[in-house]
């Protein structure tokens, strides 16, 4: 898995069954499904791993049960992944500790390496720091689709039977020609996180610390270097009126109930673009969109990539059918899946979205979390109950 030379660009087969565009989840574990099932997969990913991603790194019970479902049912605990028991749940000064499910805690760094090495490993050729932009639909005698790759100064085309676009909430893979939109919704929070050293807070292992202020909310974890990983969604007004992530953070976890942490300030923070969004159509010809790319809602219950994951899975058949021949039924056999496996599945996770912005009614959740904690814990586990496209790969 070396970075893409220039050479190496030049050297790469003209013709694939399959380019998937983006190594994170949901393109890792397509690429490796695809690959171990027989097809000719490149997998290109513009950044070179291991490498650090806003994220809450909380792997959900659905998300465990893809990776079970893809044959990788160790990966996460090979790596070192903690297993997730408590939500300490602030809001307005009141700080109440929910159960959590069965999910795990690995950090981004390991999880998306991790995924990519599987994908190797089952034969997918992998191009990192390599750009790639959806090129024209072909017509005619040529029925393939083709992806431009860009590394440095050095360009060049390829062509695939199906492209499979998991960019993430990157809008660059795609360009304004091929008729793919993304609409952002009114209110949209922002990503935002860094990480800070194993002392800057007196979090145990296992142990989720979510603080929901009115810009938004922080969620903290120790992940398994010892680290403390921070990952936020904050309104965008409220960023830049607060003076920057650190102080919005600082000012979200004192309203919620929580003690402030040394080295906010000096933290390195990454921001994300608009979070709550949804992408129009969600194929085209030889074309289909996954995970964060299709699609995505604020991250609170920690689920985009339990979606990120069974998108992957999801589309799995459909890519296979693909490769003896492509009807425009693909297209809208994929909207019906990608509906059924993640839209419909985001629409609680949209709902608590909306609610979480109405101070009273987040107080009051809050309360039944104190006084009925058992109530709060079942709620969450109907959230994140596993349901996945097929069993084993
Ligand atoms: C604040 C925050 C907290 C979150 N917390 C959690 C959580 O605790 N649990 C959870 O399950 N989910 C969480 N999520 C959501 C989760 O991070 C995403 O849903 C998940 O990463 C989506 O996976 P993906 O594979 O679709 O995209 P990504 O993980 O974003 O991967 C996309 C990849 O594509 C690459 N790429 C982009 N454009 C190109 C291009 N043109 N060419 C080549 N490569 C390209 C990118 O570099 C990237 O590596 C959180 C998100 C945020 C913002």
């Amino acid at each position: 898995m070396q970075p893409a030379t220039e050479l190496g660009l030049l050297h790469l087969s003209p013709c694939w069954d399959v380019v998937v565009v983006g190594a994170g989840p949901a393109g890792a574990l397509a690429a490796h499904g695809l690959a171990i099932r027989g097809l000719r997969v490149l997998l290109v990913e513009q950044r070179l791993f291991p490498r650090w991603k806003v994220c809450g790194a909380c792997l959900s019970p659905q998300a465990l049960a893809a990776l079970e479902a893809a044959g990788l049912p160790d990966l996460v605990a090979s790596q070192g992944g903690l297993s997730l028991e408590r939500l300490q749940l602030g809001v307005a000064g009141l700080v109440s500790p929910i159960a959590m499910g069965a999910g795990r805690v690995l950090s981004r760094c390991r999880l998306d390496q991790a995924l990519l090495e599987a994908a190797s490993a089952a034969g997918a050729t992998v191009l990192m720091g390599t750009r790639a932009v959806l090129g024209a639909a072909a017509t005619g005698l040529e029925p393939d689709r083709e992806v431009v790759l860009q590394k440095g100064t050095a360009r060049r085309s390829v062509s695939a039977k199906v492209v499979l676009i998991a960019a993430g909430l990157s809008h660059r893979a795609i360009d304004d020609k091929a008729g793919i939109s993304t609409s952002i919704e009114p209110r949209s929070r922002f990503g935002a996180g860094c990480v800070l050293s194993g002392e800057a807070a007196a979090l145990p292992p296992g142990v989720l610390q979510m603080a929901v202020g009115r810009s938004g909310y922080v969620g903290m974890v120790r992940v398994e270097s010892g680290e403390i990983n921070l990952a936020c969604a904050f309104d965008q007004g409220m960023l830049r009126s607060a003076g920057g992530a650190s102080l919005l953070c600082q000012k979200i976890l004192a309203e919620a109930g929580f003690a402030t942490l040394p080295g906010l300030k000096e933290a390195d923070w990454q921001l994300t673009a608009a979070l709550s969004r949804r992408t129009i159509p969600l194929a085209g010809h030889r074309l289909l969109l996954l995970g964060d790319a299709a699609g995505y809602v604020e991250p609170f219950t920690g689920e985009g990539m339990g979606w990120a994951l069974t998108s992957a899975l999801a589309a799995l058949p459909l890519v296979m059918r693909s490769m003896e021949q492509w009807d425009g039924a693909i297209e809208k056999e994929w909207r019906r899946l990608h509906h059924r496996w993640v839209t419909s599945q985001q629409r609680s996770c949209r709902a608590l979205a909306v609610v979480l912005r109405h101070p009273k009614i987040s107080l009051g959740l809050h309360r039944l979390a104190g006084g009925f904690p058992s109530v709060t814990s079942s709620m969450i586990g109907m959230l994140q109950r596993p349901s996945i496209p097929y069993s084993r790969a």
